[in-house]
């Protein structure tokens, strides 16, 4: 599941918190939320805002779905004995995936 982040609707910051009640735990000796209310602030607007929850792409993923695109558009051109290179291009690219793919499979 793609994780997300919390940021504030107006700035975009991730410098967010929420109104909550705490309740005291013995075994961690912390206050713990135990309910976290719909009242938001933002420390960076320094007032009381909404929140947007925003999916975080890891970078990885981003650049394979571009090559991907770069990829497809790519073979389009590839019998084009015009294109000098396209092959070796295409061969790059698939490598880079092929990289990133191991790289996203091992965390
Ligand atoms: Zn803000």
């Amino acid at each position: 599941m793609a994780k997300i982040k919390i940021v504030c609707a107006e700035c975009e910051g991730e410098n967010v918190v929420r109104d909550a009640w705490a309740s005291w735990d013995v075994e961690t000796q912390k206050w713990e939320a135990s309910s976290v209310f719909d009242d938001a602030r933002c420390e960076d607007c320094d007032r009381e805002v909404s929140l947007n929850e925003v999916e975080i792409v890891d970078p990885r993923k981003a650049a394979l779905d571009a090559l991907s695109a770069a990829q497809d558009f790519m073979n389009g051109f590839a019998d084009d004995e015009t294109q000098e290179g396209i092959g070796d291009m295409l061969d790059d690219i698939g490598a880079a995936m092929k990289g990133l793919e191991e790289g996203l499979a091992h965390g």
